[in-house]
């Protein structure tokens, strides 16, 4: 039978498909759910099953930092608003979907941040990705200049715009340095960066990337995912405890982790969000956000804001997890964040790992693998909460300390 030779068969494209599963499946890099059924009473313990198989674990992968996901007050204003709003907003924010819930938590994020204004989206990725790729398309020969360790949605961010990219080096301000120098002083240039990195849970050097920015007529943009809720006098994040939030044009964040809820953000003056809001296709043409997710996120903000002691509370359990660590030769990687970062080299021996912690040991602690992370930098990203008790933390330093460290001996010796 004849057949266009420039048609692809649809059996090419499931074989294609298949093939690649399989590799991700022998390289130990396929990703497994585990079902998980959440008791907010108990957090951050919940109970979990697999393949037939119950059981009961502390969570040590919630990005839940502050418990705000399973505070009552916070889950009664979620309860309250869908009462009376109901259940979805029905619309994109042009066509009925932007309520007075969504106007009322911009003005909250906006006044959190220092910025004139803020832009609610689906999540923080969305965020990312619609907001740099619509500065990329629109701002004409816009060069991105972003460090190496950023996240996948700021990745994709820059990349879908087609716009020019420059990676320097994670943290490395000389080389920043080196790249804004080899621009044309008209080029129109943007530095992308984190505050705390998600995987290393490094803090970037803020002052010093800001201070690039000035001489080299950069504008700035900080994904303050995993700062925001937890730095500064009032939990804004790190552009807050440094003081340096007016000197940042675009700040990223979510409503997921630290505070608990869901929705992603920008923050920035009138007429950026303006642009974002008129340009981008990620913001115009999607649903918006349950009013009611917008109300229970606002009342997390407001705990937050006033409540030092449970940031605290959770920075005590995190120097508690090192303290133990070191105290029992247990080697992670050192930071000034709240990310515990162990390297366990090799993506099978460090799912094995994870497996056993689970069910010998009832400690949650998911696997970092590609594309997470780089091949070979393997591991454990290791969150304590502010309802992380004394006992959990111990009863992890022991497991880890049987499943890794002494197997590892062992392993050496045999
Ligand atoms: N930026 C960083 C650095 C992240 O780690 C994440 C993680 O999910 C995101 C953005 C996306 O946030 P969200 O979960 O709200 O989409």
């Amino acid at each position: 039978m004849f057949r266009n030779p420039t048609i692809i068969p649809v059996q090419d494209i499931h074989r294609s498909i298949e093939e690649q599963l399989s590799t991700l499946r022998s390289a130990g890099n396929y990703r497994r759910f585990l079902t998980v059924r959440k008791d907010a009473g108990r957090f951050p313990i919940f109970t979990w099953e697999r393949g037939g198989v119950e059981g009961e674990a502390v969570n040590f992968s919630s990005n839940d930092y502050l418990g705000m996901g399973c505070d009552r007050s916070v889950a009664s204003a979620f309860c309250g608003a869908v009462s009376s709003h109901g259940a979805g907003s029905g619309g994109t924010r042009n066509l009925s979907g932007t309520t007075v819930a969504h106007q009322s938590l911009e003005r909250v994020i906006a006044r959190w941040h220092g910025k004139s204004a803020a832009l609610l989206f689906g999540s923080a990725f969305q965020a990312n990705q619609t907001t740099l790729q619509t500065l990329g398309r629109r701002i004409e020969g816009l060069v991105f200049l972003s460090d190496a360790e950023n996240h996948a949605s700021i990745i994709e961010g820059i990349r879908g715009s087609g716009a020019r990219k420059l990676v320097f080096r994670h943290n490395d301000l000389e080389h920043l340095s080196e790249l804004l120098r080899s621009l044309p002083p008209e080029t129109p240039r943007i530095i992308v960066f984190e505050s705390v990195y998600s995987m290393s849970g490094d803090i970037a050097p803020v002052e010093g990337i800001l201070a690039l920015a000035r001489r080299h007529g950069a504008m700035t943009y900080v994904d303050e995912v995993h700062g925001a809720g937890l730095y500064g006098d009032t939990g804004a994040g790190i552009l807050e405890r440094e003081g340096l939030a007016s000197k940042v044009d675009i700040i990223n964040g979510t409503l997921a982790k630290a505070v608990g809820v869901i929705g992603g953000y920008i923050a920035a003056s009138a007429a950026v969000v303006d642009f974002v809001r008129s340009f981008g296709p990620g913001f115009i043409f999607t649903t918006s956000m349950p009013p009611a997710a917008c109300v229970a996120a606002e009342r997390s903000i407001q705990l937050i804001a006033c409540d030092a002691d449970r940031r605290a509370r959770m920075f005590r359990g995190v120097a508690r997890l090192r303290l133990r660590l070191r105290e029992e030769g247990i080697p992670y990687l050192e930071n000034d964040s709240h990310i515990t970062r162990l390297l366990v080299p090799g993506a099978v021996r460090c799912r094995r790992i994870s497996d056993r912690l689970l069910t010998h040991h009832g400690i949650y602690v998911q696997p970092l693998n590609h594309p997470t992370v780089p091949t070979g930098s393997e591991g454990f990203r290791v969150i304590v909460t502010a309802l992380h008790e004394d006992e959990h933390i111990e009863r992890f330093v022991q497991a880890i300390k049987t499943e890794w460290i002494e197997q590892h001996t062992h392993h050496m010796q045999a």
